[in-house]
């Protein structure tokens, strides 16, 4: 698939996913409301598109784990959601952000994710898959994204 690809709706797939090099935090849409306020979705991308994914355990701990523990750091957290492609997450904070801002928010809540002793809500009662976890997979995952963080600005290899 070499050929210009046709301009798509989503975002995401206009970028090729080739060219990125994770891990990676980018700017992926900016959306100002008709009362303007303003909405910002980043790719949070843990894994190598194509080439590496992380299990779904992984993934549903690490949504679980940021959404709680993010919002300590920050009141803009709208959203934190698994890619389906089981490589990264999307984030939406509301308000218009720096982007050292987000990267910090990122940083500390990974951080805060090493430090945790369990998965918050991996239960019956709390979510749809309480079975689902593991805590210490998400930990080596937030782990091994932090030691990248002097490279997460670069999106494209
Ligand atoms: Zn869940």
């Amino acid at each position: 698939m070499t050929e210009q690809q046709p301009r798509m709706n989503v975002e995401s797939f206009n970028l090729d996913h080739r060219a990125v090099a994770a891990p990676y935090v980018r700017l992926a849409d900016r959306k100002e409301l008709p009362a303007g306020d303003v909405i910002v979705k980043y790719d949070v991308r843990f894994a190598q598109p194509n080439t590496a994914h992380l299990e779904m355990p992984v993934v549903h701990s690490l949504e679980h784990l940021f959404a709680e523990k993010s919002r300590n750091h920050s009141d803009r957290v709208l959203d934190f959601s698994p890619m389906g492609c089981q490589t990264g997450f999307y984030l939406m904070l509301s308000g218009d952000p720096a982007e050292e801002d987000v990267l910090d928010l990122v940083e500390a809540t990974l951080t805060d994710i090493t430090d945790a002793t369990e998965v918050p809500a991996a239960n019956e009662v709390q979510c749809g898959w309480g079975a689902n976890h593991t805590l210490t997979g998400a930990q080596d995952a937030a782990r091994a994204f932090l030691a990248e963080r002097a490279r997460w600005t670069q999106v494209f290899a």
